[in-house]
């Protein structure tokens, strides 16, 4: 009995607990089938538009830039909080995402590749498929539509490879060329390729971001360090359940045969409109 009285103690202490952010990284609005290296990183706008509404469906609270800064300085957060934003400012962004969220009335944020901006994702090599990226006036029509832009370095370097003066260059130049196109000062930066270590954090600070992020899939809880966010990315593959799979525990999608069991469970208790993984988060991995 005394062992019973414990576990209550703590499901109630989880019960109480902040809700534990998902911020969801998209890439391209687009059907990228046969788009070779870059086919994983588009999601359809027909996909898209279904996952927001699922999302929807299942009452997860989408939040703002602002929100989620606030949330990491201690102010709380709604229940079922989630964050969409989307890498690389691609057009289809504008032609296909914005619509849907300013419909909706949702919030997101995107991140520019600012000396790239109207051009290509060059920064992909030369055998990879090209898309267009936004140029000033999409970036502003984005903002317009309820779209915060964030930083994504100027030309999209793996940050940790350069000299102090470069990545002073990518990542301060980055927020200047932002405001300078009158869309800053900006408060959020995501790491190009998702790679950092401690001087390039050091560096995003010192520019003045508020909040950096990763590609790295975990939680968010109020509190924790800044520079070194996690986010799921959603990819090509990312359908139906494996979707919901990876917002629900916030992992990579490890396969069917990996699939944990209890993962599976989870998996049918949120589908079947059961109670909200935060109030059930006790032991939530934070990967
Ligand atoms: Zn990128």
């Amino acid at each position: 009995m005394r062992n019973a009285g414990v576990a209550l103690t703590d499901q109630s202490a989880a019960r109480r607990a902040p809700p534990a952010l998902r911020v969801l990284a998209y890439h391209a609005i687009a059907d990228t089938g046969g788009m070779g290296r870059f086919e994983p990183y588009g999601v359809s706008p027909i996909e898209f538009r279904r996952q927001i509404g699922a999302l929807q469906r299942l009452r997860w609270h989408f939040v703002s830039a602002g929100e989620v800064v606030a949330y990491l300085g201690g102010a709380p957060l709604p229940r079922r909080p989630v964050l969409l934003t989307f890498d690389d400012c691609y057009g289809s962004v504008l032609e296909h995402a914005l619509p849907v969220l300013e419909a909706r009335g949702i919030p997101a944020v995107a991140f520019a590749v600012t000396n790239r901006t109207g051009r290509t994702n060059e920064w992909c090599g030369p055998t990879t498929p090209q898309l267009p990226l936004l140029d000033r006036e999409g970036l502003r029509r984005l903002a317009a539509g309820g779209v915060e832009i964030g930083g994504h370095s100027r030309t999209h370097p793996v940050l940790p490879r350069l000299s102090d003066a470069d990545l002073a260059d990518e990542i301060r130049g980055c927020r200047d060329d932002l405001i300078g196109m009158g869309l800053g000062p900006a408060r959020l930066f995501a790491y190009p390729f998702g790679a950092f270590d401690e001087r390039v954090r050091a560096a995003v600070a010192a520019a003045g971001f508020a909040a950096a992020f990763t590609t790295k899939p975990r939680l968010i809880r109020g509190g924790t360090a800044g520079y070194t966010l996690g986010r799921i990315e959603i990819l090509r593959r990312d359908t139906g359940w494996q979707f919901h799979w990876k917002v629900s525990v916030a992992r990579a999608w490890p396969g069917m045969r990996q699939l944990p069991r209890a993962g599976a469970a989870r998996l049918r208790r949120m589908r079947s409109g059961g109670r909200a993984a935060d109030e059930r988060a006790a032991g939530e991995p934070e990967a």
